[in-house]
């Protein structure tokens, strides 16, 4: 049958499940009653070496778990996490890994099916997912691929023709998330807590291969991997704030060692500026408010810290001070990813002194005036251009003193207004996720109509053009729409 879905091209390894035993159990996704495709990632599929027509003809059966494809070895993986602060014993209660597909490349991708059934780590849940939530991620995390943000991806979204029961019954999906990996800072917390030698130097050496090679030649691998990932998860935040992200729900079981974005719960990108924007239901202390993501990260970075002390070089107190040392360059990481952000979105590519504050200051008016942060950031391209602040005069009046001490300093560095506005359009996005729209996408979907959920993945796709189409995808939530809320989606 050369149509079938085997012929696809899976090419899988499964190099997790040969790791010792208690980082994983087997886990055989459960088979649903009535699958159905609604989105197929096509350009994914072709980068991964997957036939896309195959996939959107033939996929259902694998992507809701009715099928296995050819060389999986489908798992559950286990690992812990500080879950707001609290530390507690988690694995994928949900989620099924079925291997890693090798793409043409050579490049190795997790492919994992989110709300696939229950699993050993299922403790009181149900092992399923509502359509929803499922697509919220799908959405999410494509447009932050296409801002260039590190995420992990989505391929595809089943309906499984069951219903889920939630506050109300749902529609039951799956979505199949690919990933550089799975290994999160609880992944290693879970490793050092278990009494089991082999599982931190296993963890470690296979994290190393995948996302860190050149740390296994240096003189002390553990170090050299943890200097990896704070590097990573600073670049990552920085990223983050730059766009207005607010993640949610930062648990260490959250963050992956990768630096990809993973786990799209309660995430939300901000529409008016407002530093201490909490989106999240449950977050009510504001933990993961959007000004303490960068903090939040440096704790969990201690976190990962903690757990691999024993495997750092040199006695107790060697190790300690070699990983303090490390930890402490977090900050100065993220404040240099972070400023030469702010620079970019500001047309700058000369350094001074007061950048720092000048980025601040438009922050600052931009709270003031409660003015909407992407289309303020988008639109200095076109103040910069008519190098006058009366193009801004429609703007919010708190904005009108800083835009001309930021024209004189933009007058301070080489090259034309014309050319800074030009890279400022390649920075600063005029479409993002915004969160009236998926909501208007998600409760289409939810009855059945999934054409406004195409139109707002086409628009996210490219997120820098201004163009007809993604006019109505560029503004903020009409006036008067209040605090907008985001639910946990299990
Ligand atoms: P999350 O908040 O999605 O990061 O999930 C936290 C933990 O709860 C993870 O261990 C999940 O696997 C687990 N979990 C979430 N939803 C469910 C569910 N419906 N059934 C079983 N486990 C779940
Ligand atoms: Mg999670």
């Amino acid at each position: 049958m050369p149509d079938s879905i085997a012929d696809a091209g899976w090419r899988f390894d499964n190099s997790y499940a040969r790791l010792p035993e208690p980082l994983f159990s087997a886990a055989p996704p459960v088979p649903v009653r009535s699958p159905a495709v609604v989105v197929v990632n096509e350009p994914l599929a072709a980068e991964l070496g997957l036939d896309p027509t195959i996939l959107r003809v033939h996929g259902a059966g694998v992507f809701a778990g009715n099928e296995i494809p050819p060389g999986a070895e489908p798992i559950a993986q286990a690992y812990a996490g500080h879950q707001f602060g609290h530390f507690t014993n988690l694995g994928d209660g949900r989620a099924i890994l079925l291997g890693e597909q090798i793409s043409p490349g050579g490049r190795r991708h997790d492919i994992q099916l989110k709300g696939a059934g229950r699993t050993r780590y299922s403790r009181g849940g149900d092992g399923r997912a509502a359509i929803g939530p499922m697509l919220r991620e799908y959405i999410v995390s494509e447009g932050m691929h296409a801002l260039g943000i590190p995420t992990t991806r989505s391929l595809a979204v089943a309906t499984t023709g069951e219903l889920v029961l939630r506050n109300a019954p749902l529609a039951g999906a799956v979505l199949t998330r690919v990933a550089a990996s799975h290994i999160r800072v609880g992944t290693f917390q879970f490793a050092a807590a278990v009494e089991d030698d082999r599982l931190l130097p296993a963890l470690l050496g296979h994290a190393i291969e995948r996302h860190d090679p050149t740390a296994a030649e240096a003189a002390d691998p553990a170090l050299a991997f943890f200097t990896g990932v704070v590097e990573r998860q600073a670049a990552l935040v920085a990223r983050w704030m730059l766009v207005g992200f607010v993640h949610g729900v930062m648990n260490t079981d959250n963050m992956a060692v990768s630096g990809e974005t993973i786990d799209y719960g309660p995430c939300a990108f901000l529409d008016a500026y407002d530093p201490l924007t909490v989106f999240s239901s449950i977050d009510q202390q504001g933990r993961y408010a959007y000004a303490n993501q960068p903090g939040i990260a440096h704790w969990n970075l201690a976190r990962l810290a903690e757990s691999l002390l024993t495997l750092v070089h040199g006695g107790e107190e060697a190790s300690l001070e070699a990983v303090r040392g490390v930890l402490a360059t977090f900050p100065e990481r993220f404040d240099r990813h972070y400023l030469a952000g702010a620079r970019a979105k500001l047309g700058l590519v000369t350094e001074e002194e007061g950048d720092r504050d000048l980025f601040a200051m438009l922050l600052r008016s931009m709270h003031e005036g409660q003015a909407d942060f992407t289309a303020t950031c988008a639109g200095l391209a076109t103040v910069a251009e008519s190098e006058s602040v009366s193009a801004s005069e429609a703007a919010v009046p708190e904005l009108r003193e800083w835009h001309s001490a930021w024209l004189a300093r933009l007058g301070r560095q080489p090259g034309s207004p014309a050319e800074a506005a030009a890279r400022m359009r390649r920075v600063n996005p005029v479409v993002i996720p915004r969160n009236h729209r998926v909501e208007e996408a998600l409760s289409a979907a939810e009855s059945g109509d999934f054409g406004p959920l195409h139109r707002l993945l086409a628009a996210l796709r490219d997120p820098f053009a201004e163009t007809n189409e993604n006019e109505r995808y560029r503004g903020g939530p009409p006036a008067g729409s209040g605090a907008y809320r985001t639910f946990c989606g299990t």
